[in-house]
């Protein structure tokens, strides 16, 4: 699934190409997309106004149009954004159609009638993303504050935000990390590599961790992040670029898809086991196990 540095790949590599631009169609292919609205709906709401913006929040990436009209899209577990990809590209499920804005007394171009068109496609083989609308910046306020805690790449994501997010939290860490009402963005991928880097297993109780732990993998998220939006994100399942090339991230796991591989720091087997539900990747050595609390 496209985590956070998945996400912003994305937004930093489309945001030039939409910004500006006139959303000139929301061709939706699958309706499924956009319920509980209406196709129509988006259309009304969107078609004809300019993209301000290309903003992310989360693993949502917004679509801020003029007059404060915001398209919210997540990808879930298969989606992936193309730019200008042929129309029959496979599992389509909406196209977005952009114009440039009419240039303005322009007389040299041969044929007015054609302006440059491009098109965003969401092809999404297991239908599991999502399109939806915000009317109102308070709108967009409120629909992101119910879904997400704060976003662990800005200023206000301190040790002692954290810190606070894991008191008198007997949950498993990863499963508290993976929580996107307490850190926004981080998945599967993220959190097993942060918390390798900060040397805390993936099953010990939040409410646990002493601070100094806790700094450790406040600054461990911020850099497993950071690394994988600077290798252009993973592409293990179906993550690609807009422009179809694949991102390299997963060429630097240290501990996720690696197991029985030596762990870099120890040498030690890299661990597979199940924590919140997900593949969970761990060096045993370096992550110490939390021992069993005994029953009586
Ligand atoms: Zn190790």
């Amino acid at each position: 699934m496209p985590e956070l540095p998945e996400v912003e790949t994305i937004r930093r590599r489309l945001a030039p190409l939409v910004e500006g631009r006139i959303l000139r169609a929301v061709d939706v292919r699958d309706a499924k997309w956009c319920q509980p609205a209406h196709p129509q709906e988006l259309k009304d709401a969107l078609e004809g106004r300019t993209i301000e913006r290309l903003s992310r929040r989360g693993k949502y990436l917004i679509w801020e149009a003029e007059d404060e009209v915001y398209l919210l899209m997540h990808l879930r577990m298969t989606g992936t954004m193309l730019y200008d990809a042929p129309e029959e590209t496979l599992y389509t499920r909406v196209r977005l159609v952009l114009d440039d804005p009419p240039s303005v007394g322009s007389a040299g171009s041969a044929d007015s009638g054609t302006q440059a068109r491009h098109v965003v496609s969401f092809c999404d083989p297991r239908r599991f993303g999502t399109g939806e609308l915000a009317l109102g910046y308070r709108d967009l306020e409120e629909f992101l504050d119910a879904r997400l805690g704060i976003e662990p790449l800005s200023s206000e994501f301190t040790t002692e935000h954290l810190y606070l997010q894991t008191r008198k939290r007997r949950t498993p860490i990863k499963a508290l990390l993976l929580d996107q009402r307490r850190v926004a963005g981080v998945g599967n991928i993220y959190a097993n590599e942060a918390l390798f880097r900060a040397r805390i297993h993936p099953l010990r109780s939040a409410g646990v961790l002493k601070r100094p732990q806790v700094a450790a993998l406040r600054d461990a998220l911020v850099a497993s992040l950071e690394a994988g939006i600077g290798a252009g994100g993973a592409s293990i399942d179906d993550f690609r670029h807009p422009d179809g090339v694949k991102g390299a991230f997963q060429n630097e796991f240290l501990v996720h898809d690696r197991e029985g591989e030596p762990c870099a720091v120890c040498g030690s087997p890299v661990r597979k086991f199940v924590a919140a539900g997900r593949g969970t990747y761990a060096c045993e050595s370096c992550q110490t196990r939390p021992r069993l609390r005994r029953t009586r």
